[in-house]
């Protein structure tokens, strides 16, 4: 199959998006006269290597901060490669997410090979409550950390953490860091460049893939795309796909709408759990990729919520 690798693309003077390749996890950095703020670190240290390797070309600057978008492996397994001696920043939930995932104890530069840690650090640690032992889409979820690159995983957690809002106060912009509640999983954060209308979604936006809701919240999600899209940007930079605009973010929160009111429906009209599992489809939407995988599971984590209320 032919696809364009991992690529940086400037969206504005000092402002890059590392795209990965076929959908696979986004990353950027923002040129500071101290260095780069890194955004996101790539799913393996291979990969953060060429992330690095791309970025050491266009300066010789060094790197300043990482800042984290959320927890999920295929963001921060390759902090170490950025992390050597810089403070890695991120929501306060971001490092309790670490601490639950990883363990309570877990300290920078620990590895971990486990399959419980790795799964439960990409999908999220509900999802042992998800998917029912021996469920034959096991074997996706095994295959789909199964390469080499994934044999051994270092932590990084953040070192420096914030609550809402955090702002570098740079010469020509300010980056804006904001939490505007629990979403894709929790401790989502945007990085919001006011001055260049540029924000950095991380997973809160999925561009040409269905979005992992597994360890989400269906009704936060929906009302933080709300929030966004209400921000003057031009540019919107989502955690997986190309950048894109707000009319695309905008239609990805239909997406979502789309779901919750299937689901919704399901639960009005009396069926259980599984019966909406069978039943709920999004027929506009199947095409996408991870779709058929990961469907069943965003209907139960989003059924789960919607009838607890
Ligand atoms: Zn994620």
């Amino acid at each position: 199959m032919a696809e364009q690798g991992s690529h940086l693309v400037e969206l504005a003077g000092g402002v890059h998006a590392f795209v990965g390749e076929g959908g696979d996890s986004n990353a950027g950095a923002i040129e500071t006269p101290e260095g780069f703020l890194v955004i996101d670190a790539q799913q393996h240290i291979p990969l953060a290597k060429s992330f690095r390797a791309a970025l050491e070309k266009i300066s010789s600057k060094p790197f300043f901060w990482l800042i984290l978008t959320h927890y999920h492996l295929d963001h921060t397994a390759g902090n170490s490669v950025f992390a050597g001696d810089i403070p890695v920043l991120a929501h306060q939930i971001t490092l309790e997410k670490f601490r639950e995932v990883l363990g309570p104890d877990v300290g920078r530069g620990d590895s971990f090979s486990e399959f419980e840690k790795k799964v439960t650090f990409l999908f999220g640690p509900n999802i042992k409550g998800l998917i029912p032992p021996g469920d034959p889409a096991w074997e996706w979820f095994r295959g789909r950390i199964e390469e080499p690159e994934y044999d051994t995983l270092v932590a990084v957690p953040p070192t420096h953490t914030f609550a809402d809002r955090f702002v570098f106060h740079l010469d020509r912009r300010s980056v804006v860091l904001e939490y505007l509640g629990p979403a894709h999983c929790d401790g989502d954060i945007i990085v919001h460049l006011p001055e260049d209308g540029i924000v950095f979604v991380g997973d809160m936006l999925f561009v040409g893939r269905f979005p992992w809701l597994g360890d989400g919240d269906i009704n936060g999600w929906i009302s933080v795309l709300d929030r966004v899209s209400g921000l003057d940007v031009e540019q919107v930079v989502p955690g997986h796909g190309n950048p894109v605009t707000l009319k695309e973010l905008r239609e990805f929160r239909e997406l979502l709408a789309a779901l919750r009111d299937g689901v919704a429906g399901a639960i009005e009209g009396g069926m259980s759990e599984d019966e909406a599992v069978d039943r709920v489809n999004l027929p506009d939407y199947e095409t996408l990729p991870r779709y058929r995988e990961w469907m069943p599971w965003n209907v139960r984590n989003a059924y789960r919520q919607l009838s607890a209320r």
